[in-house]
């Protein structure tokens, strides 16, 4: 489509992005079938060709208002639009810099900017996360129903040994994961280990920065990623392979970093290097079919245990992992019950079950119903948002599927 941006962006970094995003939307509405929040709307503002044309209106000089703040808060960033999408329209991106000019030009109510303030501030800072949510999980019975929902139950902790090899790989420990689900980075640890693959959580990584870009705070998203990229470097320079990330939602942005820092000339190449890298651990173990074939018909053969796949959108629509995994958890003997509207979000999205818990409750209603249908023994999954939100109201555990293979091998 033609474009004709406005003097406040036009030849800015931004602005370049946008423009070449815009101009490859023929505006056919493809996408629109495949929206979620068009799907429980109804309405084109609300779905992807909506917004983009929204977004176009303002980059090129109109006025901004709380209902274009509105729909594009509506929106999940699931990214099933870029999967559908036959010209390759990089909707994340142009939402991201359309949602920090609405952020500048339209104030929110004093509840919701602190709401967002404090979610930004709060979840990306481990130390302070990690003994908060320690003490929620210490007073969880005595909690109300709403936030005891809200707390997973603590796991019991299992040894892992790190034997070193010379195969290594560095393995982001994020922000809020090891203080809800410890175990799934020690199960990542224990499977590679027994591929012969030794990995290294480096000291001062944390938070891949996907809270804060998406909660309009860019700068702080590109300090995050600075962080990570210092701590890593010297690793990366002794060989390790890849960055591996076990929840996709940071993956997914562990692999824009290249993008984030384009324009940074002292992080730009390093930036590139670590986005060539990174890794989903669904991605890993794939490419290690092999060894993991030989491991498995060692392993005590298990009970067949029927089990429903939710793949999240940062997998399947982020990072463009179709069917990986699946093949991993049937090799290790799962039976995978069919799960219709696989390509729908179940409502997680990051912050958005906090900040529009109507429709991402009405999502997992849906998820759930679906990842049900086949009477599943267990739900597995590949990001703890995904895990924590449907496990809040699953009828059977929701575990990452990476403990699944850990158990089973
Ligand atoms: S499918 Fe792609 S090209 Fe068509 S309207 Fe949607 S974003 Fe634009
Ligand atoms: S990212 Fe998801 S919710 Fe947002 S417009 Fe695209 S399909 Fe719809």
């Amino acid at each position: 489509m033609q474009t004709n941006l406005a003097d406040f962006i036009r030849g800015t970094p931004d602005g370049d992005t946008a423009d070449a995003i815009l101009r490859k939307c023929v505006h056919c509405g493809f996408c629109t079938a495949t929206c979620p929040t068009y799907q429980l709307l109804g309405d084109e503002l609300d779905g992807p060709r909506g917004r983009i044309y929204l977004i176009k209106q303002f980059l090129e000089g109109a006025a901004v208002t709380e209902k274009t703040q509105r729909h594009l808060d509506r929106c999940l960033t699931c990214r099933s639009c870029e999967t559908t999408c036959p010209s390759g329209v990089e909707y994340h991106r142009l939402v991201d810099i359309g949602r920090a000019v609405v952020a500048e030009r339209v104030a929110r109510p004093a509840g919701t900017r602190f709401l967002r303030f404090a979610l930004r501030e709060f979840l990306p800072r481990g130390w302070l996360f990690g003994p908060a949510y320690k003490l929620g999980q210490f007073f969880r019975p005595l909690l109300p129903p709403s936030l005891k929902a809200k707390v997973l139950p603590r796991q019991k902790s299992v040894a892992t040994t790190r034997r070193n090899h010379p195969r290594k790989m560095l393995m982001l420990a994020g922000c809020v994961q090891p203080a809800m689900s410890p175990n799934i980075n020690a199960a990542t640890a224990r499977v590679l280990d027994r591929l012969g693959i030794a990995t290294i959580e480096a000291e001062g990584a944390g938070c891949c920065g996907a809270v804060r870009l998406h909660l309009d705070d860019h700068e702080g998203a590109r300090d995050d990623a600075r962080r990570n990229i210092d701590a890593w470097w010297p690793h990366i320079e002794r060989g390790a392979e890849a960055v591996i990330v076990t929840a996709s939602g940071c993956g997914a942005h562990v692999r824009e970093y290249a993008h984030l820092l384009g324009h940074d000339r002292a992080y730009a190449a390093k930036a590139a290097r670590v986005t060539l890298i990174a890794r989903d651990i669904g991605e890993v173990i794939a490419a290690e079919r092999t060894g993991l074939a030989a491991l498995l018909e060692k392993s005590v053969p298990m009970e067949r245990r029927k089990i429903a796949f939710h793949s999240p959108c940062t997998l399947q629509h982020g990072l463009k992992v179709r069917g990986a995994v699946e093949e991993i958890l049937q090799a290790a003997g799962f039976e995978l019950t069919p799960v219709a509207d696989g390509h729908l979000c179940c409502g997680s999205a990051g912050t958005y079950s906090v900040l529009q818990p109507e429709l991402s409750l009405r999502l997992r209603d849906n998820k759930l119903a679906c990842l049900s249908a086949g009477a599943p023994a267990a739900i597995a999954s590949a990001n703890i948002g995904c895990i924590a939100h449907l496990g809040e109201s699953a009828a059977v555990p929701v575990r990452h599927w990476i403990e699944l293979l850990d158990e089973a091998m």
